[in-house]
């Protein structure tokens, strides 16, 4: 069974957004790991991967063939998405603010109280995420080279993975 892990924001009128969150759970013992797309809300083709993995996941899910718990959040910044202006989505930096979407999440978790929308919105993202195993941010961008940050702590083991 999928659990909804959804929580609940402020936009910049105070008004409650909700970020989509689910959690698919296995029978046995594997890592846990969280997925989640749309941080820049205008990078579209994570947001679609992870719609189309969470059937995938329901099915693994059904067939008793997923270990450990994933949790996807496909779009997960409902702030960004909510900056539709002129036909287009503006969502790498936060409007009323100026702060970049993808930046500060270490400093808006570790508060006691978190100021801004964006604290409050990152703050509650690295929670739901904080237990996993592996974490997966995605990002896509129209030119770009492929690449992946990894935690020190993978390292030397990533050091391989750049050649698979
Ligand atoms: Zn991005």
């Amino acid at each position: 069974m999928v659990q909804d892990v959804s929580f609940n924001v402020r936009n910049n009128n105070g008004d409650t957004v909700q970020v989509g969150a689910w959690r698919f759970e296995g029978e046995g013992h594997g890592p846990k790991v969280h997925l989640q797309a749309g941080v820049h809300a205008d990078e579209i083709a994570g947001m679609l991967v992870l719609h189309l993995l969470m059937q995938r996941l329901q099915v693994a899910q059904a067939q008793g063939r997923l270990k450990g718990s994933v949790t996807v959040v496909p779009q997960a910044n409902p702030l960004g998405i909510g900056q539709f202006r002129q036909g287009r989505i503006l969502g790498r930096y936060h409007d009323a603010t100026g702060q970049n979407f993808n930046r500060g999440f270490d400093q808006s978790a570790a508060m006691e109280t978190p100021s801004t929308v964006v604290q409050q919105w990152q703050q509650k993202l690295v929670q739901l995420a904080a237990p996993a195993d592996v974490m997966l941010d995605l990002h896509t961008d129209d030119e770009a080279l492929p690449y992946l940050y990894v935690h020190r702590s993978f390292w030397p083991v990533a050091a391989n993975w750049r050649r698979r």
